[in-house]
């Protein structure tokens, strides 16, 4: 995959301390940014494939789920990977109507 940012912050003058302020602006902008759409945007090609790189810790279904929270928040998505075990919360298991 290819990521790509735009952001767009002010800085109000040319000194040292509020470009530095501006840079860390920018920076922690970025990696929240950057987390989020890498981790959607494999989320969603895992979400395409039949059998999934997860499975529903109650039914071990492996392939047949909705999103539960499309635009949840990067802790819930994080689930998809288990980074935040142990279950997978945003995705809604279709096998047994269960989440
Ligand atoms: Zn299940």
């Amino acid at each position: 995959m290819s990521y790509g940012a735009n952001f767009s912050i002010d800085i109000s003058e040319p000194t040292l301390k509020a470009i530095t302020q501006a840079y860390i602006q920018v920076s922690r902008m970025l990696l929240s940014d950057f987390f989020q759409t890498v981790v959607k945007r494999f989320a969603d090609y895992f979400m395409e494939l039949k059998t999934k790189p997860f499975y529903c810790g109650r039914c071990g279904n492996r392939e047949e789920f909705i999103w539960k929270t499309r635009e949840g928040k990067l802790t819930e998505v994080l689930t998809l990977f288990g980074i935040v075990p142990p279950c997978v919360k945003e995705v809604f298991c279709l096998q047994m109507s269960h989440t």
